[in-house]
């Protein structure tokens, strides 16, 4: 839920505050069982630019204490595990990155050589899990 938007004029930054329900408990991202919240921990993540500003989402995201998997943070619905972008802005940059090329979307999107790689590799490597997928054969309607 987005609890709060605010602007930092000195850094020209819209933050875009999300509020996790608070529970006792969630579901381990691995094995699915039911597991205690070891402690929260304030994360963000870019968004894509809007009306020439930055925008970033920040959220507190708890740490799950799963017996099985031992401490595992809970994945957030608007970025894959590891990133600091949102799908969103990934989908933005490999779209830049098709039409162009790497070193021209990072330069667009004022990112790093490692960020922009990051982003390009997690796109490939979703795609990678998804191509057997498309191979298989459409039911008959
Ligand atoms: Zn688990």
């Amino acid at each position: 839920m987005l609890d709060e938007v605010r602007f930092d004029p000195h850094a020209g930054v819209i933050v875009l505050q999300i509020l996790l329900p608070r529970r006792e408990q969630w579901v381990c991202p691995e094995c699915f069982s039911l597991v205690t919240i070891h402690d929260y921990a304030s994360r963000t993540w870019r968004h894509v630019d809007m009306f020439g500003l930055r925008f970033t989402v920040r959220s507190r995201v708890p740490r799950l204490n799963c017996p099985s998997h031992g401490t595992r943070r809970l994945p957030v619905p608007w970025a894959v595990p590891g990133s600091r972008f949102t799908s969103a802005f990934e989908a933005l940059a490999c779209a830049i990155a098709e039409s162009t090329c790497v070193r021209a979307m990072a330069t667009r999107l004022d990112l790093s050589w490692d960020e922009a790689h990051g982003i390009v590799r997690r796109a490939a490597r979703s795609e990678a899990r998804l191509l057997p997928m498309a191979a298989l054969p459409r039911p008959a309607s």
